[in-house]
């Protein structure tokens, strides 16, 4: 390599020749490392792709466990996300923590080119440079369009949060909301031509005469039956084979090794949930809350596992509607007065909820194999959750904060007993997203500070990887996709 192109500036010819030759020489041998470890990155997450290419579903993850133990998945997910968008471009100038920022998923290809251009130039490409391009690249707001002060949030999902704030006796804040509700409220529809119907979904609507009715009843089926109807889907059918699912190796939940889900479909509609992902592909009515009424004896018709409950709690935990929001305001009461008259009629199980309408968990008596959670991913849901959680009463409180997508700071965590940290996998509308080690450090702090006991998910980042002269590659905020309420600095 020639002296002109080391030079970039250093003015070599100050030092003593011996000097100069030895720096030199350093020089091009470092500058070599550093394109074999962008290279190197390449080559790993290309292998790793074969290697889950070939191995029966399910096994990668087990696989990744046993031989790569000191990187954990989202470090090997992070070599294949790089390998996919890289395979084939020359990364010269271009420093590994580029590379992983620039291949995230939202980043925008046009970005990815820049980038690979200015380094193709010979112009190093380093992190900051790296941000620097995608920020130029984020979509300007067109000028004549209204600005979206809330990008993605819906005047929906305002309206809800407000309705939430007045059920927890917040006057101030459900104003609040529902003036950015009313800011952000897109014009009404003139009404369509023939009100056949409000539905998304045409309904069949009662069951032949004492046959069967199918598998569920929709909220709107609900509403449209009399008593007798109603209370007879509430009765858990004799004979029934339904049992709950069994959740298989899932790390991220080896703490409820079964689900269950007698009530589906939410209508919190949450950006990044791939509940609904699933619901659309899998159920008829899709993510319309429903009352599926046979799976109401699943409790007492799947079989306990004695000998391995006795080894391992995740054996008898089961996740009760996580397809749903069982607490959520449009659920009918008697469906959770089902739901609980089920859980207490089988006390050997224990089964964990979750809701993001906690003042209504408040509501209901829990049995003592309940354990009671409410999910908060961004500081709007802060104060609501604390409020609510001073009046639930269970054996067990928890919090979950996942995907945790804000820096949040409560008050008091002293009426919970667990928190369960995580980021989230992508969804339909969503990236995955692992949120800073320093958002998880401080939440962990005040839970530390309270006396609460903590879970982290394995969909964190894991460890700290920082070198000196390489700056961070973590991100100073969640991906707009996924912030769907106001943040303190909105
Ligand atoms: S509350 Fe849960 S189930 Fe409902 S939309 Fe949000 S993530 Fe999905």
């Amino acid at each position: 390599m020639s002296g002109t192109q080391l030079q970039l500036g250093f003015d070599y010819d100050a030092l003593d020749s011996e000097t100069r030759i030895v720096v030199q020489q350093r020089t091009g041998e470092i500058r070599g490392l550093m394109r074999r470890a962008a290279q190197d990155i390449v080559d790993i997450g290309l292998k790793l792709i074969e290697v889950k290419e070939a191995l029966p579903h399910g096994r990668f993850l087990p696989w990744l466990q046993s031989e790569f133990k000191e990187w954990g998945r989202t470090s090997a997910f992070r070599f294949m996300t790089v390998a996919e968008k890289f395979k084939d471009s020359n990364l010269e100038h271009l420093a590994p923590s580029a590379l992983y920022l620039l291949a995230e998923k939202d980043t925008p290809e046009t970005a990815r080119q820049e980038a690979l251009a200015i380094a193709a130039k010979g112009e190093a490409v380093s992190h900051a440079k790296a941000r620097e391009i995608l920020d130029a690249h984020k979509q300007p707001q067109p000028r004549d369009e209204p600005v979206d002060a809330f990008p993605g949030f819906t005047a929906r999902v305002a309206d809800r949060v407000a309705d939430e704030a007045v059920a927890a006796g917040s006057a101030d804040e459900a104003k609040a909301y529902r003036e950015i509700a009313d800011s952000i409220r897109p014009p009404a529809k003139p009404a369509p031509p023939e009100a056949v119907s409000g539905t998304l979904f045409p309904l069949p609507v009662a069951p032949p005469p004492g046959g069967k009715l199918k598998g569920f009843v929709t909220l709107e089926q609900w509403q449209g039956m009399d008593a007798k109807e109603r209370s007879g889907l509430l009765v858990p059918p004799a004979g029934s084979e339904s049992r709950f699912n069994a959740q298989g190796d899932n790390e991220n939940i080896e703490w409820a090794l079964w689900s269950w889900n007698p009530v589906t479909g939410c209508l919190h509609d949450c950006p990044y949930c791939y509940a609904r992902d699933i619901a659309n592909r899998f159920y008829e009515q899709k993510f319309e809350p429903s009352l599926w009424p046979d799976r109401l004896a699943a409790p007492a018709s799947t079989p306990f596992p004695e000998a391995k409950a006795k080894e391992w709690m995740g054996h008898k935990n089961v996740f009760t509607c996580s397809m749903a929001d069982l607490f959520g305001r449009w659920v009918p009461r008697e469906w959770i007065e089902a739901v609980l008259d089920a859980v207490r009629a089988a006390p050997k199980w224990n089964f964990l909820f979750l809701t993001k309408f906690p003042i209504r968990m408040a509501e209901f008596d829990f049995p003592a194999n309940a354990w009671v959670g409410t999910s908060v991913d961004c500081q709007a849901r802060v104060k609501n959750a604390e409020k609510a959680f001073r009046k639930v009463k269970a054996g067990v409180k928890w919090l979950s904060c996942e995907p945790l997508i804000e820096p949040l700071r409560f008050d008091d965590l002293g009426a919970f007993d667990w928190l369960v940290i995580g980021g989230a996998s992508a969804s339909s509308r969503t990236p995955e997203w692992h949120p800073p080690r320093g958002w998880v450090e401080a939440l962990e702090k005040q839970a530390r500070e309270a006396g609460v006991k903590v879970y982290e998910k394995s969909n964190l980042l894991e460890r700290i990887r920082e070198y000196p002269g390489v700056e961070s590659d973590e991100p100073a905020r969640a991906p707009e996709a996924l912030r769907y309420l106001p943040s303190p600095e909105a």
